[in-house]
């Protein structure tokens, strides 16, 4: 067996590991997207470093865009196999990826329009909407905790990470001509006592394991204090300063955590009077499906729920669809808080509530998850001052926070008691993905101070047999 990395090597998305057998089939582990890599981003899913028909199956670990997104262009090319994946999971992908093909037509029409007066040529999108349908359609739903077959010689479970809804690891059992192999594939690997999400689920024993390194280098505060520091950036926003909080986060997940921290906040009686909008039609839907899952939700919501019957509705917020109401926030001049997409502030309506907000000190931008240092929000986060956004450079007088804690990543404490439950002697290989290189030397180290040996870092493109790496075939180069 062969794992080639094309995704997530060396950097947090673009998730894509394919599992090659003896006999040369192939499966892969997720189809991510790569996103906020500045100009890099376009060729980057625009290139494919397999052929898409050479792939027998995908089994996808969660619903968001790096891990799923690109699996319209893989089907538009040519994959016509099974996706695997968890009900809730299906049901986040059907509104991830419908919102995907139509950023993708949005944004080509908007830059073929500037490259037609420039005269070059014409981007196309990476898919469209009927490949959306298409990919849909290939979809088979799985129970979590249920062994199923992917291909002859492989069976999977899918186990509960608490990341985000319907998230899970894949556990694979490979069995090939004189070998056998458990592979376990994190995915991105949860908090535990998360606001929403139940804890992640043990593992069986793996020989090999592929995991995900986000925040390696880092511990994050409790998650209990993550809703102190939430209010704190309210009242100074919202009653001292009277100016905006933005926050950005992701439609799915992050959007509906902060909603539900500060229903619960209201319910003490702690929030100020102030108007609160969710501006963002994807979070609107997603916070939908979550309502529809909500079984899937920790203990805490279920108590919650006794109190006030909607986790992610209650006077002070609303939900905004309409691009004329995310205007007149825009034009607005009262104090209040918008939650809105993308997390990285690269896209969507957020970028314009940025743009208009950024050069006033009243308002507060503040982060609550991880941003690619190439992004808008990774510029930010970082303290560049000023930035460029939509072409134009803004001075940075809004005041930018972090909120850590609420990241739905485990910190590298919490991803080592993950593991914990693996006997390192018998872990033969642990590949790290899904981190920046510095983040994932660090938990390197932290992994072999705990009895874990042969941790391997590999590079895109790359082709390993485990246990070793570096079996190079040449960086990215396209596999016939
Ligand atoms: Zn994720």
């Amino acid at each position: 067996m062969k794992i080639k990395f094309f995704g997530a090597a060396k950097t947090v998305t673009g998730s894509k590991h394919l599992i090659e057998l003896w006999d040369n089939r192939r499966i892969m582990l997720d189809c991510g997207m790569f996103q906020g890599m500045g100009k890099d981003t376009y060729p980057m899913n625009a290139h494919e470093p397999v052929e898409p028909s050479s792939i027998e199956a995908i089994v996808l670990s969660h619903a968001h865009i790096d891990h799923s997104g690109l699996l319209p262009k893989y089907v538009k090319d040519g994959f016509t196999g099974t996706i695997f994946a968890t009900e809730a999971t299906y049901a986040l992908c059907e509104i991830m990826l419908r919102d995907s093909a139509f950023i993708q037509e949005a944004d080509v029409r908007f830059s073929n329009k500037r490259k037609g007066r420039e005269g070059k040529d014409a981007y196309e999108p990476l898919y469209t909407f009927s490949d959306v349908e298409q990919t849909l359609s290939q979809f088979e739903v799985i129970k979590e905790n249920e062994k199923f077959h992917v291909v002859d010689g492989v069976k999977a479970t899918f186990i509960p990470n608490g990341h985000i809804l319907g998230s899970a690891a894949i556990f694979l059992e490979i069995d090939e001509i004189n070998e056998h192999t458990n592979l376990l594939y994190t995915g991105d690997i949860g908090r535990t006592n998360t606001a929403l999400i139940k804890n992640p689920e043990p593992t069986p024993q793996a020989d090999v394991i592929i995991c995900e390194s986000t925040y390696g280098d880092r511990l994050h505060h409790n998650t209990t204090d993550a809703e102190q520091e939430l209010l704190d950036a309210v009242l100074h926003t919202i009653k001292e300063k009277k100016g905006k909080l933005i926050i950005p986060a992701f439609s799915l997940g992050r959007t509906q955590e902060i909603v539900f921290s500060l229903n619960k906040l209201d319910l003490y009686g702690l929030l100020p009077s102030v108007k609160i909008y969710v501006d963002s039609p994807l979070a609107a839907d997603a916070t939908a499906i979550t309502k529809q899952f909500a079984h899937l939700l920790n203990k805490e919501v279920q108590r919650f729920c006794n109190a006030r019957p909607d986790p992610f509705g209650f006077g002070k917020l609303s939900y905004t669809k309409k691009k004329e109401d995310s205007q007149k926030i825009n034009a607005s001049n009262e104090p209040c808080i918008i939650i809105s997409a993308s997390g990285m502030a690269d896209a969507g309506r957020v970028k314009h509530h940025i743009f208009h907000g950024i050069e006033n000190e009243r308002n507060t931008i503040l982060f609550v998850g991880y941003a690619e240092p190439l992004s808008l929000g990774g510029k930010l986060q970082n303290g560049e001052n000023p930035v460029t956004i939509f072409g134009e450079s803004k001075k940075v007088k809004a005041e930018v926070k972090i909120i850590s804690s609420m990241s739905a990543h485990a910190d590298y404490e919490e991803m080592g008691n993950y593991l914990s439950i693996q006997n390192p002697n018998e872990v033969k290989a642990i590949y790290l993905v899904h981190g920046e290189e510095k983040a994932q030397l660090a938990f390197k180290n932290y992994l072999n101070g705990k009895g874990f040996k042969n941790i391997l870092i590999p590079e895109f493109g790359e082709s390993v047999v485990p246990p070793y790496g570096h079996l190079q075939e040449g960086e990215g180069s396209p596999l016939e």
